[in-house]
């Protein structure tokens, strides 16, 4: 009696066991109902339709009509509310302060971003993340920044020729990183010997523009995206050799102990980019780029602040108490080496400049330049996950459709990284990255930025858990 008793148990135990490694092994599948679905890829929105998510995958999309809710499942009601795909931010930075601030992709959507300097620490934070074992956007990593021998930079390589041009993305394809990162100040015999050694390696390089290479050529040379819109302008210029000089002129013969040249010296480089646009040459510049398929990842945001510091709308973003304290300092505009030394006329020429160069976003647009849509988060007033939205809202400014930028933020980002078959859109067989809203977005860009819920990886983030992530980065940022 008192065995039989035991057995029993043991085999109800055997039997409890059992469901709940099925439980763990097959997860409760995740449904949103009455929804309407923004897929990002161009399609209209679609009113009234399921949205079925198993493991980390979306398993089951299509009309309430036609998709049955699985039994067991955990049912979110989305009556009124938009599913869009998980946003990329396709330009950022972030190093020294603690990996705690990446939560605030994660709690304003950001389910991916793409690191412009890698450093060994991203490879560690990416571990964990694609473990499961910390909640923070998808990383792609950028290597160390290759400059000139005298970079501007500090930590980034310098190379000064061919030879230690190869050398470096041999070293940095080893090192493990996904791309090569490359910056204004090399020279062109070390620019072209990086695109030929990084084709041989199979890595992709992108960056800035060199000064001494023209825009035209960088696209030729196979430049997987231009950022910042470097290079643009003066090869729209007719006066492009000239300013390209003018430009390299500038920056070899620095001061002693000076990173960039001073305003007073290129101040006049400005005015002639400004005066000499053409749009012949424009005409000639925008369908290479597109043939040449080089993105455009023009971080708006960071070009707008760095012209418009000195307003004191900045320094009283309401989003800086979610910033660490050094951080905050540093993007006082009396500190950054950068702005320190601009003058009013200064500022005035560089909201010029801005404006022509979200002109020129909308120029590339209508010829077909495709676009990802980037912060350079860390950067003065570049929020993580917050400015996103930003540059989101800038570029519809500069001449994109809603869809459009949403798309430089999902289908294009996936496109660009060669993803599209797992991420990108809201589709059946992608990865359940997503976003739920509170308005339509096709109908006002900022409406992205009334999350109600984020999935990373087929994982629900309701929105007390998402308020709670940002209130535990402003306690971090703030020490308490
Ligand atoms: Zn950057």
């Amino acid at each position: 009696m008192k065995k039989a008793f035991v057995l029993m148990l043991l085999m109800v135990l055997a039997a409890l066991l059992f469901a709940h490694a099925r439980q763990r092994t097959q997860p409760k599948p995740l449904v949103f109902t009455h929804v309407t679905v923004i897929d990002a890829t161009g399609a209209p929105a679609k009113p009234e339709m399921i949205v079925v998510i198993t493991g980390d995958r979306i398993t089951e999309l299509g009309p309430t009509e036609r998709v049955r809710v699985p039994k067991d499942a955990q049912v979110v009601d989305a009556t009124g509310k938009f599913l869009i795909p998980g946003l990329w931010d396709m330009h950022v930075h972030w190093y020294g302060y603690d990996k705690a601030y990446l939560r605030l992709f994660t709690a304003n959507g950001v389910t991916g971003v793409r690191v412009m300097w890698g450093a060994p620490i991203h490879f560690e934070w990416r571990k964990e993340i694609e473990e499961g074992t910390f909640l923070a956007p998808r990383m792609v990593i950028a290597s160390t920044i290759v400059d000139g021998p005298k970079p501007i930079w500090p930590g980034s390589i310098g190379v000064a020729n061919e030879a230690e041009a190869r050398q470096a993305v041999i070293r940095l394809r080893r090192d493990g990183y996904d791309f090569i990162k490359v910056y204004s100040l090399l020279p062109r015999e070390a620019y072209f010997a990086i695109a030929d050694e990084a084709k041989k390696q199979g890595l992709p390089f992108a960056g800035h523009v060199p000064f001494w290479v023209s825009a035209g050529e960088a696209s030729d040379a196979g430049q997987r995206s231009i950022e910042h819109l470097t290079g643009i302008l003066a090869a729209c210029s007719t006066r492009e050799e000239e300013l390209r000089k003018g430009f390299e002129d500038a920056f070899s013969n620095l001061p002693q102990g000076q990173r960039l040249p001073s305003p007073a010296r290129t101040r006049p480089l400005s005015r002639m980019m400004l005066e000499t646009f053409s749009v012949e040459k424009s005409a000639a510049l925008f369908p290479r780029l597109k043939r040449n398929h080089t993105w455009q990842c023009p971080t708006l945001t960071v070009l707008r602040s760095g012209a418009f510091i000195n307003d004191p709308n900045f320094r009283n973003d309401p989003r800086l108490k979610y910033m660490p304290t050094q951080l905050r300092t540093q993007w006082d505009p009396s500190t950054d080496f950068r702005f320190r030394e601009r003058t009013a006329a200064d500022f005035d020429l560089a909201r010029l400049l801005y404006k022509k160069q979200v002109e020129l976003v909308g120029m590339m647009h209508r010829a077909g330049v495709e676009f990802l849509a980037g912060t350079d988060v860390e950067n003065p007033y570049c929020f993580p996950g917050f400015s996103l939205h930003d540059e989101l809202v800038l570029l519809v400014e500069a001449g994109l459709t809603p869809m459009d930028a949403l798309q430089a933020a999902t289908l294009n980002p996936a496109r660009f990284l060669g993803k599209e078959t797992d991420i990108g859109t809201v589709e059946k067989g992608k990865i359940a990255d997503l976003v739920l809203l509170e308005a339509n977005p096709l109908e006002d860009i900022r409406n992205t930025q009334r999350i109600n819920t984020v999935v990373i990886r087929g994982k629900l983030i309701p929105k007390a858990e998402l308020e709670q992530m940002l209130a535990t980065v402003e306690a971090t940022a703030n020490g308490k």
